[in-house]
């Protein structure tokens, strides 16, 4: 089942309904599902003349624009492989996802693609544009053709292994996690959805964009999370829904009081993940806010795990309860089921799981168990079923969202003079997390 299939009750079905606004240096701008429909189509059609085929890999090396959604979507339509890739990356790790991923170009600005590997194929974001601004508007052939094994991402991850993997995501994968989180958090055409978080990485593409797509909501796209502009955002859009790392609640328990009570008198849902949010936090933002975070759990290779509920307790300090359609087990060293309130490492089974590592039989092989996916978090379940995370087989720091990954700073550390061994530990932070 293709992507599309999701998309095409809100890109079709509600084609003259506002669907997006971000901000520009002329002011903000709206776009209506039918344009986003004939720009993707386009879009296309340009990414076409230029050569990019079906299972073909596209890099995107962009901050959050509407372009991304453009780029999404076009590749969705033409079967190719979207690989996202951070925008504060630099040399070294966009050397190795170029030259692992091999992508037919990478889509980038002119002061972004100076950090490119010399040689590597680069498409101007503006002026693939400015070439599909003249194409015909209409889907091109065979757009339809994608089923649910189709890759539609590689998205680079990785452990203490040193070098990042690129998880392979289909349309199967996205449809899964979007139908699942749309109806446990009941997410609806009427939804106001303030997107701050990146989109190249999972949790803003695959729960954020989608969300949005499958629903048919209204979103407001900002570059980034800003702890200064976010009170206006909230103030003069008024969403309903938000999704945010535990930094970003940190951040937002600064604001007055009288305006988090004013921005929670709006706001029906807060979702939290990417790493733990810490209980005081959950607590201090329900006296502020007046609203309960859900917190929930995913990961790059599995999209969304677990959740708290929507109408049950959204219990501080946990992860809540399987996602519809997603199956859990917590393992000992042996792989027997552990009992509750005994630690194991959790595995995960489901239309969730992606199709393995990108050129990694070995690392795809080590991950999987049966049919089951080794997450390598550990945690524990209660007699009532919800799951607590307590850490990760192996060590990665977490910090404000994003992993880094000690082995990475320790290698760039013994490279420097005089220095023969270098060990990285991440420290408590009150802000980041770590
Ligand atoms: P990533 O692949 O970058 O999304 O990182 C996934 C990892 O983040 C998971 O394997 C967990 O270790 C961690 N993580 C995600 N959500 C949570 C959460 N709610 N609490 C604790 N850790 C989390």
């Amino acid at each position: 089942m293709s992507l599309l299939a999701l998309f095409d009750p809100s890109l079709l079905g509600r084609a003259a309904h506002p669907a997006v606004e971000f901000d520009t240096p002329d002011g903000t701008r709206e776009l209506t599902f039918g344009d986003l429909e004939r720009r993707s189509n386009q879009l296309a059609r340009a990414l076409l003349a230029r050569g990019l085929a079906r299972g073909d890999r596209l890099a995107v090396f962009l901050a959050n624009c509407i372009e991304i959604v453009d780029l999404w979507l076009a590749c969705a339509k033409l079967g190719a492989i979207v690989v996202p890739m951070n925008v504060l990356y630099r040399e070294r790790e966009v050397d190795h996802i170029v030259g692992d991923a091999e992508p037919r170009a990478v889509v980038t600005t002119a002061a972004q693609s100076g950090v490119l590997p010399a040689g590597a194929a680069w498409w101007d974001v503006g002026e693939l544009a400015r070439d599909a601004s003249t194409q015909d508007a209409s889907r091109p052939e065979g757009a339809g053709e994608s089923t649910a094994d189709t890759p539609i991402a590689l998205v680079y991850t990785s452990g203490t292994t040193g070098a990042a993997k690129g998880a392979i995501l289909t349309h199967g994968n996205f449809f899964a996690n979007a139908r699942a989180i749309c109806d446990a958090w009941r997410i609806t055409a009427a939804e106001r959805f303030l997107c701050v978080l990146p989109l190249f990485h999972v949790h803003g593409l695959g729960n954020g964009i989608h969300a949005w797509l499958a629903s048919g909501c209204h979103m407001k796209l900002v570059e980034r999370f800003d702890a200064f502009l976010i009170d206006t955002w909230f103030r003069d859009y008024r969403p309903t829904l938000f999704f945010g790392v535990p930094t970003i609640y940190v951040r937002l328990l600064e604001l007055p009081e009288s305006r988090a009570r004013e921005i929670g008198a709006h706001m029906r849902l807060f979702v939290s993940g990417s790493a733990p949010l810490p209980a005081h936090v959950h607590e201090a933002f329900r006296l502020r806010y007046g609203l309960v975070i859900l917190e929930r759990y995913g990961m790059t290779e599995t999209l969304m795990n677990a959740g708290n509920p929507l109408d049950g307790e959204r219990r501080a300090g946990t992860v809540g309860l399987p996602m519809p359609g997603v199956r859990i087990r917590i393992v000992t060293e042996q792989g027997d089921d552990c009992e509750p309130g005994t630690s194991g490492e959790l595995w995960v089974r489901g239309a969730n799981v992606c199709a393995g590592y990108w050129k990694r039989p070995d690392a795809t092989a080590a991950a999987s168990a049966g049919g089951w996916f080794r997450t390598g978090d550990i945690g524990v379940r209660s007699t009532d079923g919800y799951l607590t995370l307590e850490g990760r087989k192996s060590d990665l720091i977490i910090s404000g969202g994003f992993n880094i990954y000690p082995r990475e700073i320790e290698e760039l550390l013994a490279e420097l003079p005089g220095v023969r061994e270098a060990a990285v530990v991440g420290m408590p932070d009150a802000v980041r997390g770590e």
